[in-house]
């Protein structure tokens, strides 16, 4: 296996989720059927308590929403298993969830609920965090070297938090400096690496990115970052000119630090 040296310059790994430190199919495969799966029963249990009823006023505000903006949502159809107003109000929001998560959307009161059915999952021990078995060896051996070592995902700071926190390799949180997402704005648009930069306290040249997406390495590098392209199963594939205008790992063992003490 090849190895690949970081500039010396470099004090800080920022360092992707998705195809990077964990199997993309981890939430596509684990997440959302999770949800999908489990809403209904969710839903059941905590009908009557305060975080769940505010899960679905935010959306059924979001249905108001779509309906007065005429985007498509399922209506509802009359079902003889259901004999209760709350069976029905169920019935509806599960139809209504189904329904966002078919089209993709990222209404902030779908992520809501994702998010509350996740903690609890995550910490019940339902779901554990997918990590790569050669990344924390190496983030821990990065660390005795001195660097830095930050995320920065799509996935919300609490899901990020969720995944290491609760992950196969049990509560790894303490070795990260520290967690972005797209609050600090979009991975592929250049302005949120230098806001990124900024925020750790460094210029964008001390800062290696690693990633599986290359419209994200490119917004990196057009804000001067260093930036390795990971390949992983399952990632999306790269063209040949891709390939040959990245530095490739495929382990972050692969990474090697010279003339440090
Ligand atoms: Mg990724």
């Amino acid at each position: 296996m090849a190895t690949v040296s970081i500039p010396a310059r470099t004090t800080t790994i920022l360092l992707d989720i998705e195809g990077t430190t964990t199997p993309i199919t981890f939430v596509k495969d684990i997440l959302f059927p999770y949800i999908r799966e489990h809403l209904e029963d969710h839903l059941s249990t905590h009908w009557e308590e305060d975080e769940c009823k505010q899960d679905v006023h935010l959306l059924k505000k979001q249905i108001e929403e779509d309906m007065r903006q005429n985007r498509s949502c399922p209506v509802h159809t009359v079902d003889q298993t259901v004999h209760t107003d709350e069976e029905k109000a169920i019935r509806e929001v599960v139809e209504n969830v189904m329904w966002q998560m078919a089209a993709d959307r990222k209404s902030t009161a779908l992520k809501q609920l994702q998010g509350h059915m996740w903690r609890a999952a995550y910490t019940s021990g339902r779901i554990k965090g997918e990590i790569y078995p050669d990344v924390i060896p190496s983030i821990r051996m990065w660390r005795e070297h001195g660097l830095k070592v930050y995320i920065y995902s799509s996935g919300s700071v609490e899901a990020q938090k969720l995944l290491f926190g609760y992950s196969v390799e049990g509560d790894v949180l303490d070795l990260f400096d520290g967690h972005f997402d797209t609050t600090i704005g979009a991975k592929v648009d250049a302005k949120s690496y230098g806001r990124i930069a900024e925020r750790i306290g460094c210029r964008p040249e001390e800062i290696t990115f690693l990633t599986d997406v290359i419209r994200e390495a490119k917004a990196a590098e057009e804000a001067s970052m260093n930036v390795l392209v990971v390949v992983r199963p399952g990632n999306m594939e790269l063209t040949d000119e891709e390939s040959a205008s990245y530095n490739l790992i495929t382990s972050f063992s692969q990474l090697q630090l010279i003339g440090r003490a």
